[in-house]
């Protein structure tokens, strides 16, 4: 390559500085990229790709206006990309040689402060994460919109690293760049994040007052990573930012990932949509600060009975009182997002019109306390006690801003007459001055005759007095100066106006300062309030929350459940809050559930399409909404605390991750089983499908046996082997259930109501038919079903192979040996070889059925260690 020029070297020299970002780099009034930063750049932004030199050393190059970048800018950050902007720093006419250019800022997905990503109910989180060398893990979180930031310390694997990051829902991860990258591939493609490197973890000097109430080094080391990130990028004052706040990940209830997506909590599983989730039932929150807690609240339950009692009380004194509930909910539709305007009055971003939106937002706090303090006394100790002296603010929010202020705080127009002095006299000075203008325009109207003068003004030529062509004549010579002149008319100019415009613009370009300088003075005396801030913001949000509890619990006729510790599950008339609210009024089934000592566990089986999912994900839901202290869908509830919630939903493909089905099945059951305490709930939703009939029960009955043994979870397992029915005979605590279905004229019409006992068949090819699939496909498979029952009949294998369990002789039925699986009427020559191989696997079945029984009978008590090695021996030869 050619000797680059002085300023390609410049970029080139920062370019290296900031490598995974796009370099903007200011050219008079464009942004402009290169080499590879133009060449994506231009693909993704969609703009046109040029060049800067000439042949083989073309460099490419792309740009975007300096005022139009925003919008740029936010779509490459909408996708996950990182910005370095990089501006002049010194006056081009004044540089010797290239003009001095500087990053000034970054903008990453964690770290923009406005714009289309900011979404009024959601945080905007940057998370961070240090593995120390005893494996504990520290996770830090902070919003830069708010100030809010958080840390916590977890032990485990990458899995609880996925759960606790994935409960951040944050868009970026700082780390150290020593952490290997196959494990934060896995983090960008399971989390969707951007992921940024951070080496510096000690905390700068200026930042330990936020994290005066951290015990422990690693938290604070953990939470510098990402203080030193945001320094780095941000470059300028972080003086909003709050206390860091230590969370105790073990007080809430622990939601694996794949739980989380699964139950829908907070968006759909496949659309990624709020509309269709939990959230989107419960959410009835007037305020996007309000939006933004209950988020985090249903991604967190609680685990501590009081205080789920304490937002219990709440909801209920708020369901109470139906007109002073909507009335406070009226006053809080007024108030603004206090924990964005507090954060950006920190910042130093707010403009004079949100300095109006706090104020008209404090305005109305009185009147909230006095209505939610009349509800129940000990909410002003709960919520009011901290009285800030906002008066003071609204005073001074009062006295100095007018009511509709401009959004730029540069051009005037901000402050109220009567807050100083001196900007009065320039008003007064520029207001005079226009007004002797005015009067000149009519006086030269008298004098002159020309009806048609007129006095304007223009940001070249200043103020000046136009006569048209055809009235030129009348102008008597010699009386103004000439300035400027046009087709149709001639504009002139007189040494008062002159002397006037200039105490006009003087005054102006004056005001505009002062003005300016005032809005700093004051935005920085309501800064000293951005903690009381805050901390209202809290107060505001958590009312909020709990006023949409009362609303949604009213409106849908949900009952306070009742909560214990541990304990048994009782829920009569239940219903799945989001399913009732997409069919039609009326037509839900409610369905109860019991789970105590005796029936732990519940098989449910029943026709597909009857609603055993629904069931299952129902009992998952009312747990969560009873733990985040909202009301359920039930008539009646008794729950216990559960401390975590295990899912194991579906089937679907997880193609994206290169995972096959089973496997995930397996890794998510195996997640489940080494986690689950007695306290904990598992769903499995039909395991054991992705594999082999016999493979898939056999597992399927071990997972139970497991569950059943080991662990003691409260446990809904849904299945479409109906031999496994027969475990509840042998298990103490497993019960059958089954959604019932009636055939009615030869149709299958689901009652999707739960009932005890095992379902009878499973109307596949009912569900089939409903699917309209071809009438030759069904009437086939009607007719093979109909043998394969027969055969079933003789052949199942949860009674067949019983091992380990004391065993009755005679339940050990006799292996069938000969046995067709199609039955001799349906082998015609083309699938003779299949029947064949069918004969082979039973025949290998009866072997190893001769196996299983010599061990059985095998009186171990009386046989020599030598002999039982000669047995297993001999059992093994056999088997070969
Ligand atoms: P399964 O898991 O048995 O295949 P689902 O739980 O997916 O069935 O339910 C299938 C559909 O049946 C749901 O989408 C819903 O529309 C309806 N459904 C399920 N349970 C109920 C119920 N209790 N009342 C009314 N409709 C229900």
């Amino acid at each position: 390559m050619a000797q680059l020029t002085p300023m390609m070297q410049q970029y080139v020299d920062i370019k290296a500085q900031y490598e995974d970002a796009f370099l903007f780099f200011r050219l008079g009034d464009f942004y402009e990229m290169f080499f590879d930063d133009a060449v994506k750049a231009a693909q993704e932004l969609e703009i046109t790709l040029t060049g800067r030199g000439q042949g083989e050393d073309r460099i490419p190059m792309c740009g975007v206006p300096y005022h139009s970048a925003d919008q740029y800018m936010s779509r490459l950050v909408e996708k996950g990309y990182k910005i370095a902007i990089c501006e002049q720093v010194e006056d081009p006419k004044t540089a010797k040689g290239v003009v001095k250019r500087e990053v000034v800022k970054m903008l990453t997905p964690g770290t923009v402060m406005d714009g289309k990503m900011i979404r009024e109910k959601e945080n905007n989180y940057l998370a961070s994460f240090s593995i120390f060398e005893d494996e504990s893990i520290g996770i830090a979180r902070c919003d830069l919109t708010t100030g809010e930031g958080a840390v916590t310390m977890i032990q485990g694997g990458q899995t609880e690293l996925l759960q606790e990051l994935s409960a951040t829902g944050a868009k970026e991860i700082v780390v150290s760049p020593n952490i290997e990258r196959e494990q934060l591939t896995e983090l960008e493609r399971l989390l969707g994040v951007t992921v940024s490197y951070e080496e510096e973890a000690a905390l700068d000097e200026r930042y330990k007052h936020l994290v005066e109430d951290l015990s422990q080094s690693k938290l604070v080391t953990t939470y510098g990573r990402l203080l030193n990130y945001l320094s780095r990028t941000q470059k300028r004052s972080l003086d909003h930012l709050q206390k860091v706040e230590w969370y105790h990940a073990e007080e809430y209830m622990k939601l694996d990932l794949h739980t989380k997506r699964n139950l829908e909590l907070v968006e759909t599983l496949r659309e990624k949509k709020k509309k269709g989730s939990l959230l989107s039932i419960v959410d009835h929150t007037v305020t996007a600060m309000g939006g933004r807690l209950l988020k985090r609240w249903i991604e967190r339950p609680l685990l501590d009975e009081a205080k789920i009692s304490g937002r219990q009380k709440a909801v209920t004194a708020f369901m109470n009182d139906y007109f002073l509930r909507e009335e406070i909910r009226d006053e809080l539709r007024q108030v603004y997002d206090l924990e964005r305007l507090a954060g950006r009055i920190a910042y130093g971003n707010v403009n004079a019109r949100e300095l109006v939106q706090l104020k008209k937002s404090l305005q109305k706090i009185p009147l909230i306390e006095e209505k939610v303090t009349s509800l129940d006394d000990s909410f002003k100790d709960r919520w009011f006690t901290n009285e800030a002296p906002f008066e003071q603010v609204i005073d001074l929010l009062e006295r100095s801003i007018v009511e509709d202020p401009p959004i730029s705080i540069k051009d005037g127009g901000m402050i109220l007459e009567g807050f100083n002095q001196e900007l009065d006299t320039y008003r007064d000075a520029s207001v005079n001055g226009k007004k002797w203008i005015a009067e000149l325009e009519q006086k030269e109207r008298l004098e002159t005759g020309i009806k048609s003068l007129k006095v304007g003004f223009n940001k070249v030529f200043g103020y000046y007095l136009e006569v048209t062509r055809a009235n030129r004549h009348l102008l008597e010579e010699g009386r103004y100066e000439r300035k400027q002149t046009l087709t149709n008319a001639e504009r002139f100019v007189t040494p008062e106006l002159k002397e006037k415009e200039a105490l006009i613009l003087e005054a102006e370009e004056k005001m505009e300062q002062l003005e300016y300088d005032l809005f700093v003075m004051i935005r920085e005396q309501v800064k000293d309030y951005v903690p009381h801030l805050q901390a209202l913001a809290q107060t505001i949000s958590e009312i909020d929350v709990l006023l949409g509890f009362a609303t949604v619990s009213e409106k849908q006729h949900y009952q306070k459940p009742v909560l214990r510790p541990v304990g048994d599950v009782l829920i009569e008339g239940g219903r799945h809050p989001v399913v009732e609210s997409v069919i039609q009024k009326g037509e839900y089934v409610p369905n109860d559930v019991a789970l105590h000592p005796g029936r732990e566990m519940l098989l449910i089986t029943g026709p597909n399409m009857a609603g055993k999912s629904t069931y299952m994900r129902q009992l998952a839901l009312l747990s969560i909404m009873a733990q985040i202290g909202c009301f359920v869908p039930a008539e009646k509830a008794e729950l216990p605390i559960f401390d975590q919630i295990f899912t194991r939903i579906g089937a679907a493909d997880d193609l994206a991750s290169g995972q096959s089905t089973f496997m995930v099945e397996m890794l998510e059951t195996q997640y489940a089983l080494s986690k689950a305490t007695e306290c904990s709930l598992i769903l499995l939703d039909e395991i054991g499908r992705g594999t082999s009939t016999y493979d898939g029960m056999a597992l399927a009955q071990a997972i139970i046996e497991y569950i059943h043994n080991e662990i003691g979870a409260k446990t809904l397992f849904s299945t479409h082997y109906h031999e496994l029915t027969a475990l509840s005979d042998e298990l103490e605590h497993v019960q059958n259930v089954h959604v019932s279905a009636v055939e009615e004229d030869g149709k299958v019409v689901f009652l999707h109501k739960v009932v005890d006992g095992q379902a009878d068949r499973s109307y596949g090819i009912y569900v089939a038919q409903l699917a309209e699939l071809p009438k030759e496909v069904t009437s086939r498979a009607e007719q093979l079903l109909k043998v394969l029952e027969g055969q079933n009949q003789k052949a199942s294998i949860s009674t067949e192979v019983e091992i380990g369990n004391e065993t009755d002789n005679s339940k050990v039925k006799e292996p069938v040996t000969q046995l067709s699986l199609f039955g001799e009427e349906l082998i015609d020559n083309k699938n003779q070889k299949t029947a064949e191989k069918k004969n082979d696997r039973n025949k290998l079945h009866t072997k190893e059925m001769d196996v299983l029984k010599k061990i059985q009978e095998a009186d171990l008590m009386n046989l020599s260690p030598f002999e039982i090695m000669k047995l297993i021996n001999d059992c093994q030869q056999e088997l070969k």
